[in-house]
């Protein structure tokens, strides 16, 4: 794997910007001050034990939780806050936020294919009904994307028809249909049986390669080590240490790192 097919362009525009951000649940002081990017076409790997907020954070760039501070931009947009009253911040727009989920293709641990939907189903429904795709258009969109992640024999399959390896990249296939600028994998792989994680990782290794941009949380460390741009490890809710790949992995200053690589690596 050529690790320079993964190098973003010079100067690429920045598709994620977060700036000072905590999130506080109630007394739980979950995120305190992460700051990140991730430039056009960069795959930006974030590892951490379990607690440290990684999930934290993407929920909190999908808007799927409000952060209590700090800045957010999702391809130059700012995420509007507004304060709820309770120390904490609101986004302030429902439109706004439809905008910005537009722009992210998000892929949880647990596969959420809707499961009263056939697979091909599953992946126009929301550019259908949400985004206002013509039906022919949207299922040619789905056969192609269905091809891309191997499962065109399963278009007319239920999800529970199918194993857990075939539903998550159902799920991606799901999340690309909606043209992401972005995508957004936390732990993908990890509520996988081991013999089907590597069918799923092959996949998200075939998007880091056409340049998709992408923010994965992952415990795969040879995995991360092999498609990111650039390694966040997050611990206790702040960045003790990034850098290229290769600087986190194969030189780790930090003893939290040393001994988190020791463990999971
Ligand atoms: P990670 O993904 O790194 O394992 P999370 O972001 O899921 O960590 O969680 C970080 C911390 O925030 C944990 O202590 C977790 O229990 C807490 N937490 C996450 N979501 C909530 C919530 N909705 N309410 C209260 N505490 C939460
Ligand atoms: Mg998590």
């Amino acid at each position: 794997m050529a690790s320079a097919s993964f190098e973003p362009t010079a100067g690429a525009a920045e598709a994620i910007h977060v700036e000072n951000l905590h999130k506080r649940f109630g007394e739980l002081h979950v995120l305190k001050g992460v700051s990140l990017s991730a430039r056009d076409g960069e795959v930006v790997a974030i590892i951490g034990g379990s607690g440290s907020g990684k999930s934290t954070l993407l929920r909190c760039i999908n808007c799927l939780e409000n952060p209590t501070s700090g800045l957010i931009r999702v391809n130059g947009e700012e995420i509007r806050l507004k304060p709820d009253g309770r120390g904490g911040a609101a986004p302030a727009d429902r439109r706004q936020i439809e905008r910005i989920r537009s722009r992210l293709g998000m892929v949880f641990q647990s596969f959420n294919l809707w499961s009263h939907l056939t697979l091909l189903e599953n992946v126009i429904e929301v550019p259908v009904h949400v985004l206002g795709v013509k039906r022919d258009e949207a299922v040619r969109t789905a056969e192609a994307l269905l091809l891309r992640v191997g499962l065109s024999e399963k278009r007319d399959t239920y999800p529970a028809f199918l194993s857990g390896g075939q539903q998550q990249r159902g799920a991606i296939a799901r999340a690309l249909a909606i043209q992401p600028r972005v995508m957004l994998f936390d732990e993908p792989t990890s509520a996988l049986d081991p013999e089907l994680v590597g069918e799923v990782l092959r996949v998200i290794a075939d998007l880091a390669r056409e340049g998709r941009t992408m923010v994965l949380v992952t415990h795969e460390m040879k995995f991360a080590r092999g498609v990111a741009s650039h390694v966040v490890f997050l611990h206790n809710g702040q960045i003790e240490e990034q850098g290229p790949p290769e600087a986190v992995f194969g030189n780790p200053r930090s003893e939290r790192l040393k001994q988190f690589i020791r463990t999971v690596g």
